[in-house]
């Protein structure tokens, strides 16, 4: 037998976004929202990532609008010494549990079904009992796995490996009980940098560690992103720089030549030219500590392991049956082409700020509450999509400038942006242009900068022979 549910909305997906999202339809409409998840406890990937994962940036604007996430303290040890805290896997997957206990439910507006797998068309199934229900949405279905967010453990890894030889998720570290001869981290992503860090960390050796690195990156500064006056004038210092950067550029790799040369930018080795960028974060003791390990082989990605050598695109290196190979090749956040967020009955939640996906979900919360027709709100929530390569961070550049710039008209889209605790730019001893009290005159000036930028970035990936990224050309039609 069918259950038949009606709310005004059918949330699918109960991570970050659909958390972030829901919680402002709660606090500023009278909706009710039915949120259906797979998952046992609200959280989406953090319910499944590897132990020892933090946040990588500050736990001040992380979480939802309501609630504030952590201590607003500054970490005295650790590799984040001296930089505001990053909540734990733990503390984020309890975070949202307490949004959603006794903040959510207690609302009476919001019903949850966790373990429960949505089959679309409004339908889903508990994987426990396999009761079957069927919603109503009387205004939208909104898809909050839109994201499609990839953390190792939730999949083999993405090559073969030979039996008797040794590959594990990055969950598994913490359960080692015994020393390896070698470690080899597969992958130069974020999750590579954090088992290359966790391993360091335990004392493991440099000279133990390979790793396997398809692409270099250019990383971003942690200390470029911390709420508070102690870190305004870096902060401010490294925006002038950046803008100053964009102003004299005079090809693609000038630019970062400069963005690297005022801190913008890091990579671990300074004889590598990166050309992957995914808004990874690091400190600088983080990098200093990465810099150790020597044996990094750049021979593309791993096609299998075998017992006694790894494969891969370019080239083939020893390995042995004591060591342990760490799968860190998940995508996280894939790079995936970009969907009008509101389109009739449903919405596809998406980053309308660069690497800002509570911020993002949020805001757009506030536009379905706030505005009437889908024409409106997708004018001011423009996704951006996440990054991969390097041309990407020029194109995000332009996309948040031009969403900054529409937001910006809108004295009270600034309201709210003001009184958002995800918006980043509040926190950063600066306001955010969208967001600013001050004069008309100083928004034309901000607004005036924000469109110089936004033309020689354009000007740079045209000559590069990469397209314009005007976001809306971005944007395809998918089926939601
Ligand atoms: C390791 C890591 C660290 C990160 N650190 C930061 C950070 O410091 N700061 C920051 O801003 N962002 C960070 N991010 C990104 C961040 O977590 C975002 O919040 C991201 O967008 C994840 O949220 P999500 O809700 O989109 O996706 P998910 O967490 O994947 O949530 C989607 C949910 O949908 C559910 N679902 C999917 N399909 C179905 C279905 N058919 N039926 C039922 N349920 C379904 C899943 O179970 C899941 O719970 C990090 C990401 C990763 C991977």
């Amino acid at each position: 037998m069918t259950t038949k549910l009606e709310a005004d909305y059918l949330v699918v997906g109960a991570g970050a976004m659909g958390m972030a999202f829901t919680d402002v339809l709660v606090a500023e409409t009278d909706a009710t929202v039915i949120m259906v998840d797979r998952h046992h406890q609200p959280g989406g990937h953090w319910t499944t990532a590897y132990p020892y994962v933090r946040l990588h940036q500050p736990s001040k604007f992380y979480g939802v609008n309501s609630r504030p996430l952590g201590s607003d303290t500054i970490d005295h040890a650790g590799w984040n010494e001296g930089l505001y805290e990053l909540a734990t896997c733990g503390e984020v997957c309890a975070y949202f549990d307490q949004v959603m206990q006794q903040h959510l439910l207690p609302s009476g507006r919001v019903s949850y079904y966790p373990m429960s797998e949505y089959q679309g068309d409004g339908r889903f199934r508990s994987q426990v009992s396999g009761a079957e229900f069927q919603v109503t949405a009387r205004r939208r279905i909104v898809d909050a796995t839109y994201m499609r967010v990839t953390v190792p453990s939730m999949r083999p890894p993405p090559y073969g490996v030979a039996a008797g030889a040794q590959c594990v998720a990055p969950n598994e570290l913490p359960r080692l009980r015994a020393r390896h001869e070698r470690y080899v981290v597969v992958g130069a992503g974020k999750t590579g940098m954090d088992a290359c860090l966790w391993l360091l960390g335990q004392g493991v050796r440099q000279a133990d560690i390979s790793w396997i690195m398809p692409r270099d990156s250019w990383i971003l500064d942690r200390a470029r992103i911390q709420p508070g006056s102690r870190f305004a004038r870096a902060i401010g210092d490294g925006l002038s720089g950046q803008a100053q950067a964009i102003d004299r550029a005079t090809s693609i790799d000038d630019l970062f030549d400069a963005l690297e040369t005022c801190g913008q930018l890091l990579r671990i080795d300074p004889d590598v030219w990166p050309r992957m960028y995914r808004c990874a974060t690091v400190s600088r003791k983080e990098l200093a500590a990465l810099r150790t390990i020597k044996d990094i082989v750049r021979l593309g990605r791993v096609q299998r392991i075998d017992a006694h050598e790894i494969v891969l695109d370019d080239g083939r290196i020893p390995t042995t049956a004591g060591t342990l190979h760490i799968d860190c090749t998940a995508d996280g956040l894939a790079r995936k082409p970009a969907t009008p967020v509101f389109a009739g009955e449903r919405m596809n939640l998406q980053s309308v700020r660069t690497c800002q996906q509570v911020f993002s979900a949020a805001f757009i919360g506030h536009v379905e509450a706030a505005y009437c027709d889908d024409e409106t709100k997708n004018r001011l929530c423009s996704p951006v999509p996440h990054p991969d390569s390097d041309l990407d961070w020029l194109r995000d550049v332009i996309a948040d400038g031009q969403n900054a710039l529409r937001w910006s008209e809108d004295e009270s889209l600034r309201a709210w942006l003001r009184g958002s605790r995800l918006d980043v730019l509040q926190h950063l001893g600066r306001s955010s242009p969208a967001a600013t009290r001050e004069s008309a005159e100083s928004l034309r000036q901000l607004r005036a900068g924000l469109a110089a930028q936004q033309e020689k970035l354009s000007i740079l990936l045209g000559a590069a022979g990469s397209a314009s990224p005007a976001s809306s050309s971005r944007t395809e039609e998918t089926a939601p």
